[in-house]
């Protein structure tokens, strides 16, 4: 029986496809876009990391490659006829028929290659979530960490905290033209690579080793970033004697690594 405190919901995970309706710009490093679609009918989302597989075409403004699903999964995530990567769900509001997704844009690949280019109109399949993670509420305290691409979950995270928890919030993204505008001017400490590679820095691990923690409170840490920023953090993170039980950190993706698995040992931790 799991001792997880994350309490787990199934979803009905359906192959959706879905057309864009509006793309914001949120940054110089992310845009926003808001998906619609009668396939919509039905999806559901509860949780701040929830996440769905979205499927891309190979180049911007083409039509995405869509797999058969057997016995409603789609298990072959290296198939090289889908271009298939992982995306947290911003927000949902089915009133208004919106699912939300916030995107990186970058050059290195082809989901950043659509976010740059995405226009209303284009299209996009997306599976999932499978599960809703709803993870506890009732901590002492809460560590985010974050690089642009965990920055939707990590302003879920902040929208849905009792405003009586002590939140720490790091996110490190290139400069300041690259921090999104958060809700309610929700606290958040910016960390700037000044031009560095996105995943070459360690300033998400020093900022956490530098942080006042109450460590003999009942805490807990998020983490969603780039594989070895993340791993430094998790290292930081054991050192200071946070237990394993209260971290759910996992690297997001890896530099240099095209469509890096994200269940992988190096992305949960070495021992997972
Ligand atoms: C659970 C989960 C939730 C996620 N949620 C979001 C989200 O909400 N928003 C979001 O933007 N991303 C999110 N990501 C990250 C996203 O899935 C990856 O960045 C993905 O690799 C992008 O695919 P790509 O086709 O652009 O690059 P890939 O084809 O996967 O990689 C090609 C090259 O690009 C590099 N690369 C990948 N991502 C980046 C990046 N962000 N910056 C610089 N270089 C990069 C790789 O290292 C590689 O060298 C999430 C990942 C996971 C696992």
């Amino acid at each position: 029986m799991s001792t997880s405190p994350t309490q787990r919901i199934a979803l009905d995970a359906r192959l959706r496809h879905l057309t864009v309706r509006t793309v914001t710009t949120l940054s110089s490093a992310m845009r926003r876009v808001e998906l619609e679609g009668p396939d919509l009918d039905g999806f559901e989302c509860f949780g701040p990391s929830d996440h769905a597989k979205v499927f891309f075409p190979a180049e911007p403004g083409g039509v995405p490659q869509l797999p058969e699903l057997t016995d409603g999964r789609f298990t072959n995530r290296q198939d090289p006829r889908y271009v298939c990567r992982d995306y947290t769900v911003r927000t949902w509001d089915p009133a208004a028929g919106a699912l939300v997704l916030d995107m990186a844009t970058h050059a290195h690949g082809p989901a950043g290659r659509w976010a740059a280019a995405a226009e209303p109109g284009h299209t996009l399949g997306v599976y999932g979530p499978k599960t809703s993670k709803l993870p506890p509420m009732d901590r002492a305290w809460y560590l985010l960490v974050a690089d642009e691409t965990g920055l939707p979950a990590l302003t879920n995270w902040l929208e849905r905290l009792p405003a009586e928890a002590r939140v720490l919030a790091l996110a490190e993204v290139d400069d300041a033209a690259a921090q999104v505008p958060l809700p309610g001017g929700l606290p958040v400490t910016w960390l700037h690579r000044d031009g560095a590679a996105a995943g070459s820095t360690t300033l998400l691990a020093d900022a956490v080793a530098a942080l006042d923690l109450d460590t003999a409170a009942p805490g807990w840490v998020w983490a969603g970033a780039e594989a070895r920023a993340v791993q430094a953090v998790r290292k930081v993170v054991t050192d200071r004697g946070i237990d394993r039980a209260s971290c759910s950190m996992t690297g997001y993706w890896r530099r240099g690594t095209a469509n890096f698995d994200h269940k992988s040992p190096e992305a949960q931790g070495a021992d997972a």
